[in-house]
């Protein structure tokens, strides 16, 4: 077994530090992936997500639960050897570059200027977005959404955009109302703080199937048939599920089998057949060197 204190946060160069974070972000974070993500009836949302985070409710609906928190611990490899190896430096700088990638910089105020890298706007827990960004529905994702709607209609699906782009003040409005409800603490388990949803990109898409409202919101859409074609089919028109299964230590937020993020169709090739998340495209040196295999040892040292 692997020697990880799972407590000890100052070792951030420690996948297992990654894991205790995921777990720490499944619980504090899950609650903002809930309603953080989308507006449809944050009320019920909200309700609902009580009843997620065991605060219980006496109104959710039975199927309504997301899939339950998986191990992280399966996505991380295993520490080489046993020994305590020194860590190649260009790893080192994939690691720090995803180190508390999913978590919210208590310190750091808004930014100015929103995070493009290499051309691909950033919005999450750790680069939040500035209070005056506000682009609306970009156009471009909009016109993908269209054509993937007539390809998914040709195959027997009916697409709904349930929730695009959200201003910083509308995210703002929905917060401060729970914080006056509930307080910070229970605010911030349900609810995106304002400057940090990506709904406010305007490139973001929360997708159901018409008629099917049950499922809205909710990863009992991942299960149907229309759920399952959007998966398959998303990335043939620029768009990336963006809070895949297992990656919930990196995105920072829980599965969305909802939650579609336009980025074009090259990168949304890529991001999905290698089953990357944004994050680890942009940030994690996936882009550069293609894997990094470890160099085998020096035998003069
Ligand atoms: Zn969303």
């Amino acid at each position: 077994m692997r020697r990880v204190d799972y407590l000890n946060k100052k070792k951030r160069k420690n996948k297992g530090w990654i894991v205790a974070s995921a777990i720490a972000v499944l619980v504090l974070g899950g609650g903002a992936a809930w309603t953080g993500a989308h507006d449809w009836d944050l009320k019920e949302s909200a309700v609902s997500l009580k009843g997620v985070l065991g605060g219980g409710t006496e109104k959710s609906p039975a199927d309504q639960s997301p899939v339950p928190p998986q191990s992280a611990e399966e996505d991380q490899a295993p520490a080489s050897g046993g020994g305590e190896q020194p860590v190649p430096e260009e790893k080192d700088d994939a690691s720090d570059a995803l180190a508390g990638i999913g978590e919210y910089d208590d310190d750091r105020p808004l930014p100015s200027e929103p995070t493009y890298i290499d051309g691909v706007l950033l919005a999450n827990k750790k680069y939040p977005l500035p209070a005056d960004f506000a682009p609306g529905e970009d156009p471009e994702a909009r016109a993908a959404f269209d054509e993937m709607a007539a390809a998914a209609k040709l195959d027997g699906f009916e697409l709904a955009p349930f929730s695009t782009f959200r201003t910083f003040e509308r995210q703002k409005e929905l917060y401060d109302q729970y914080v006056a409800r509930d307080g910070v603490e229970a605010a911030d388990r349900y609810s995106a703080r304002p400057g940090y949803s990506e709904h406010q990109t305007g490139l973001t898409f929360d997708i159901g199937e018409a008629n099917q409202e049950q499922h809205w919101a909710r990863n009992s859409f991942g299960d149907t048939e229309a759920g399952k074609w959007l998966f398959a089919n998303a990335h043939r028109f620029g768009f990336i599920l963006r809070y895949p299964e297992g990656k919930e230590d990196i995105t920072g937020y829980m599965h969305e089998s909802w939650h579609y993020r336009y980025v074009g169709k090259e990168l949304a090739a890529k991001i999905h057949s290698e089953n990357l998340t944004l994050e680890e495209y942009l940030l994690g040196g996936q882009k550069q060197k293609q894997r990094h295999e470890p160099e085998p040892a020096d035998p003069a040292k």
